[in-house]
């Protein structure tokens, strides 16, 4: 079997939120393959979104024996086990999970693109990437993620728990 190092990005910012990671490590650890690392948790002030709690973002390096869009139907079904739980007159999100990088790979199909497009923007993925994987060459940039984040323009304050 071919197995890929895929790097994840959990979040969220509703309850007992190292609980909800917590739960995520082992619901993913179960369905998408070994979890090789994982970072230190980090809280982030939500996004642009004032009157919502705070974030904790951790990512993992996984290796998957599943293919991209697979992995990817394992990380909304962790997130499902926990929406399911949630109450339903809060917006925020309980859990989410992104595909960050999956090995080398580029791919852009209507439900997955990676890598992740956003995250040369933000620091709340770059810094604990960073922590894991700084080395790793971004294969659409061809810059280091040590580098990426050295120019981001993004000032979000990302703080190591
Ligand atoms: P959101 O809940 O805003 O994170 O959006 C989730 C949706 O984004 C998923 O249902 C995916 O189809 C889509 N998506 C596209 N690229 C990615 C990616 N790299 N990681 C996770 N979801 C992605």
């Amino acid at each position: 079997m071919v197995s890929t190092l895929a790097y994840l990005l959990l979040g969220s910012n509703l309850g007992d939120r190292p609980a909800r990671l917590a739960q995520a490590r082992r619901d993913l650890a179960a369905t998408a393959g070994r979890i090789a690392a994982a970072s230190s948790l980090y809280e982030t002030a939500a996004w642009g979104v004032e009157d919502q709690p705070a974030f904790l973002n951790q990512v993992l390096a996984i290796e998957t024996e599943l293919d991209a869009p697979t992995l990817l139907a394992a990380c909304l079904a962790a997130e499902q086990l926990q929406q399911r739980e949630r109450l339903v007159r809060w917006a925020a999100r309980t859990l989410d999970v992104d595909i960050l990088l999956f090995g080398q790979e580029v791919i852009d199909s209507p439900h997955l693109t990676v890598p992740h497009p956003a995250l040369q923007g933000r620091r709340f993925a770059l810094v604990p990437l960073a922590e894991v994987a700084p080395q790793l060459v971004h294969p659409v940039l061809h810059r280091t993620v040590a580098e990426l984040l050295a120019s981001c323009p993004d000032m979000l304050e990302v703080r190591r728990l």
